[in-house]
């Protein structure tokens, strides 16, 4: 670590305490762009990365509702507006019982730059809450996105902040936010994406994650001249992301053999294919179950329990080529990034947000395989939700393929982006430091032109 990366992360670290996933993101960032600093030292004197790690504004509130039984409960809802130099502010909301205000600056971070890479004109922001979707009934989950939503609604607008889902809010979640929001602004925008199809949504929103995590695993492979067909690949979670990702995969010949959810994993090894994948939606997506019913379902799969003992994750310890960590942050240490390395795995694509710890990466690009990190693999969401903010202000719908040609695209474009920058600044093949400094430039353009603000 050069001294300039050393003095900002014990500033930041003493700034922003107990936020260590927080401190993850930022010193990855910082350590790329040391060199960027070094020969731009206009960036350094204008002091752009530390505002960028600062952020533009933070909302923290009370989210008081009522549950079945009568009970008052209250959680903790928050918005975190981090950067608008290029756009409104755009991320998702995340309710899940671990959320708290380190997790979604580290998800807030990571949104700036992923945003600029998408090549739309998006700033960055995340929020959401410590509710817990699981096991509440729908009006109990109605009741908390309408008591969320009247405290949200005051910051957030078409043209300011455009929130969207991820872990624990989907469709239904969205469906609830929206139609609090317009009741209280008495205005139908696209004020949040990945809408219903019939009020506002835009096709391939829902795969859009999924489908541009393989399509990032695509643009790798061909650097080596390269296909998907007939590769296995792991793939954990069994949400959103997971679910299309292993679509996508189908499509391309590839096979997915793993899945999982909090509770553990399942190992198929005659790969899901599309009846079990319709099986897997059906339970996730309406009957709200655990991905253990599956091995219960199809007898060519085997559960293993999640073991909160072992220091790895046994889903990272099956032989194939190809990840694609789907679920959290964190979900691969330098332990599971040892064991997909041993068991031959060459290519990685990363669904969720930062599942690769510090250690785990380094091992990656140590060994020089086709590492795709989450900022640049992932960005196919939200750029979709880019494609679903221009349709609103147009008033108009793309068809599916419109909406898929031009995901594929932002993709392609995407990895092109990421692989010659990370040339240009002397590390090939780097896309840890490609999409970095990349996502950077952009910005650090845009916010020197603003002046200082
Ligand atoms: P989702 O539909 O809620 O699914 C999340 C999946 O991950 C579930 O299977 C969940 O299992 C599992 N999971 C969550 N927390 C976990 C934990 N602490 N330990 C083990 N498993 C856990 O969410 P999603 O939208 O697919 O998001 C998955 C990842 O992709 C997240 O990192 C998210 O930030 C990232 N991402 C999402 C989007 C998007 O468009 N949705 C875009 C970019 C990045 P349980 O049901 O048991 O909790």
């Amino acid at each position: 670590m050069d001294e300039y990366v050393s003095n900002l992360m014990a500033n930041v670290k003493a700034k922003n305490p107990a936020e260590p996933e927080f401190h993850q993101a930022v010193q990855e960032v910082a350590e790329s762009l040391s060199v960027v600093l070094q020969r731009y030292p206009q960036y350094r004197s204008a002091k752009i990365l530390e505002r960028i790690i600062e952020p533009e504004r933070v909302v923290m509130f009370r989210v008081p509702w009522q549950d079945d039984k009568g009970n008052y409960q209250v959680n903790r809802g928050f918005r975190i507006e981090m950067n608008s130099a290029i756009g409104p502010y755009k991320g998702g909301l995340r309710f899940h019982a671990t959320v708290n205000l380190g997790i979604l600056k580290f998800l807030a971070f990571e949104q700036v730059f992923k945003n600029s890479l998408t090549t739309l004109p998006m700033g960055g922001g995340k929020g959401g809450s410590d509710f817990d979707p699981k096991g509440k009934s729908d009006n109990e989950v109605m009741r908390f996105c309408q008591s969320f939503m009247s405290e949200l609604f005051h910051h957030i607008g078409p043209n300011t902040d455009v929130p969207a889902g991820d872990i624990g809010v989907g469709g239904r979640e969205i469906g609830y936010l929206f139609g609090q929001y317009k009741r209280l602004k008495n205005e139908f925008t696209g004020v949040l994406t990945g809408k219903g199809l019939n009020w506002g949504g835009s096709l391939i929103r829902p795969e859009a994650t999924g489908y541009g995590a393989v399509y990032f695993a695509q643009e790798m492979l061909k650097t080596r001249a390269e296909k998907l067909e007939d590769k296995t690949c792991l793939v954990s979670g069994s949400g959103n992301v997971a679910q299309y990702t292993v679509e996508k995969l189908l499509d391309l010949g590839a096979k997915a053999v793993t899945l999982s959810d909090s509770n553990g994993f399942i190992y198929d090894s005659a790969g899901i294919d599309r009846e079990k994948l319709a099986f897997v939606m059906d339970l996730k997506n309406v009957r709200r179950g655990r991905i253990k019913e599956y091995a219960d379902k199809f007898k060519t799969a085997k559960y293993s329990a999640a073991n909160p003992n072992l220091d790895h994750n046994p889903i990272w310890d099956i032989k194939a080529q190809c990840a694609f960590p789907s679920a959290t942050q964190n979900e691969i240490n330098a332990k599971d990034a040892a064991n997909l390395l041993k068991n031959g795995v060459y290519v990685i694509s990363e669904g969720a947000n930062m599942p690769s710890t510090l250690d785990a990466a380094k091992l990656f690009l140590d060994r020089k395989i086709l590492y795709g990190p989450a900022k640049a693999a992932n960005a196919g969401g939200v750029a979709t939700s880019g494609l679903e903010m221009s349709q609103n202000s147009l008033r108009m719908n793309w068809t599916r393929e419109e909406v898929d040609s031009k995901l594929h695209e932002i993709m392609i474009k995407i990895h092109k982006n990421c692989f010659e920058t990370a040339e240009r600044f002397g590390t090939p093949g780097n896309l840890v430091n490609g999409a970095n400094i990349a996502g950077f430039l952009k910005i650090a353009d845009a916010m020197m032109d603003q002046g200082l603000v």
